[in-house]
């Protein structure tokens, strides 16, 4: 059999959730709470792409997302229909500093044409949260990236972005608000803890966000994120490789003086020079036993 038009199903779910995403008023919400999205006509999109092969108005991001959909069938390969399907989960958040003045701004500037980036959601200095784009879509927060083996971060990744200079610390309120939000996705995702990284874990060479101020042991204590046992600090044996130890973390050591500086940024805080003290490789030591 061919039915070809039944494989744009889950795409069409996908495409329909994106518009929940981009329509909802309720991008708007109040401090500390993200409101429910109200569900959207699916039937009538479904209905009009399958019956009409049509689609309503679009604005740019949407018909983005139409056209890839449809770039993802072959036509020269035999279709069959599989009944068993979903759209794809994001597995990691992605934690950054947008390095601007106010939530305005940056709201902005994921709206105009020539910026070409943009993230899940924005959290203000009070705590006010921002959705910008449904969970299901691929926002353009990470650029060229690596965690481990992952290449292309994007695609498998939420990114949040706190308004933050990168040179002032990060108010109590914004910090709860980020909770509320790491909680909800960390539920609905099932994303292990050791997968809510910082924007300078997987583009050490190019980013330094979120920046010293950003508290990641408070974060790890309430399980988004890893930190190391202060307890059972020891001095790392001879035969430790600390170049191994941060890869098996995830980061990217091809330059490796940049992935010291992520990771004594993250972990040390107070020195962020790019060599590894005694006292540095017993944090990676204790990290790289209990990952
Ligand atoms: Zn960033």
């Amino acid at each position: 059999m061919f039915e070809k038009k039944n494989l744009w199903i889950p795409f069409i779910l996908c495409f329909a959730l994106s518009i929940i995403g981009c329509k909802s008023k309720s991008g708007m919400v109040k401090k500390g709470s993200i409101e429910q999205i109200v569900p959207i006509k699916i039937d009538t999109i479904i209905q009009k792409v399958i019956v009409h092969d049509t689609v309503p108005k679009l604005s740019q991001g949407e018909h983005k997302v139409w056209t890839l959909g449809k770039a993802g069938i072959h036509a020269n390969i035999r279709q069959e229909t599989a009944i068993h399907y979903d759209v794809r989960k994001p597995n990691y958040v992605i934690i950054h500093h947008t390095a601007q003045n106010s939530l305005d701004q940056t709201i902005r500037t994921f709206q105009v044409e020539h910026t070409k980036v943009s993230s899940h959601y924005v959290i203000s200095r009070n705590g006010v949260i921002v959705q910008m784009l449904n969970d299901y879509v691929r926002g353009w927060h990470a650029g060229l990236s690596k965690w481990g083996t992952i290449t292309d971060m994007n695609s498998i990744s939420i990114g949040i972005e706190l308004d933050n200079n990168g040179k002032e610390a990060f108010p109590d309120a914004q910090i709860e608000a980020l909770m509320v939000v790491l909680d909800t996705l960390k539920a609905n995702y099932v994303i292990p803890a050791a997968n809510f990284i910082g924007h300078a874990d997987i583009a050490p060479a190019r980013k330094n966000d979120p920046s010293v101020f950003f508290p990641w042991k408070k974060l790890a204590d309430r399980g988004f994120g890893i930190w190391y046992n202060p307890a059972e600090l020891v001095t790392a044996p001879e035969t430790f490789n600390p170049i191994d130890a941060l890869r098996i973390i995830g980061y990217d050591t091809r330059n490796l003086k940049a992935a010291i500086i992520a990771f004594k940024r993250k972990f040390v805080v107070n020195d962020v020079s790019p060599e590894l003290t005694i006292y540095d490789k017993s944090i990676l030591y204790n990290l790289y036993q209990n990952y």
